[in-house]
């Protein structure tokens, strides 16, 4: 699963385990600082041995994989645009991830304005003038595409980090296909 060197991604859901089994005292329970912890640490250890740039490639990347196998093994209702975004809404607050909305949408362009209220990766953290969702931006980018066949640009413009209440985020989709 994870000794076996790769060129490609060999990610699979089932690699996230029967956690009724495996968990029957504890299941599905964690903590957001257990979270952080874990996605800090790494990020600390990745900027360490490979630089920002570089780690926040590996982070987008890491979340545009996420996104994409959200959409395939948990968002279900994906008939319209509309059902596919309440069905992500209701999604990413159940898990906790955080509290989506569509500030402003131009479906022709396929141009939004999105904001993430409690973010799981960053509300409350210290302010550092830093927008660092970059796990985030990929998320996003991997579920849009994966919906629309389409590939998209996603930056953060807003973010607790950098002293607002909520991530926001500028998403264009790009000329070429995903
Ligand atoms: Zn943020």
């Amino acid at each position: 699963m994870f000794k076996e060197e790769r060129t490609k991604s060999h990610f699979d859901w089932s690699m996230l385990g029967d956690i009724k089994e495996g968990r029957p005292n504890l299941g599905n329970k964690t903590t957001v600082d257990t979270y952080r912890l874990m996605q800090f640490t790494l990020r600390d250890v990745l900027i360490k041995h490979v630089g920002v740039k570089q780690s926040d490639e590996i982070f987008f990347e890491a979340g545009e994989q996420a996104g994409r196998e959200l959409y395939k093994n948990v968002i279900t209702k994906k008939e319209t645009f509309n059902e596919f975004i309440a069905d992500l809404q209701e999604t990413m607050k159940n898990l906790g991830i955080g509290l989506l909305r569509i500030e402003s949408a131009d479906m022709e362009t396929l141009t939004f304005t999105l904001t993430v209220a409690e973010d799981l990766d960053c509300s409350g953290l210290p302010v550092c003038d830093e927008e660092i969702c970059t796990y985030d931006e990929g998320f996003i980018k991997g579920v849009l595409s994966e919906h629309t066949g389409r590939n998209f640009h996603v930056k953060e413009i807003d973010c607790w980090c950098s002293g607002d209440r909520v991530c926001r985020f500028h998403v264009k989709a790009a000329e070429q296909v995903a």
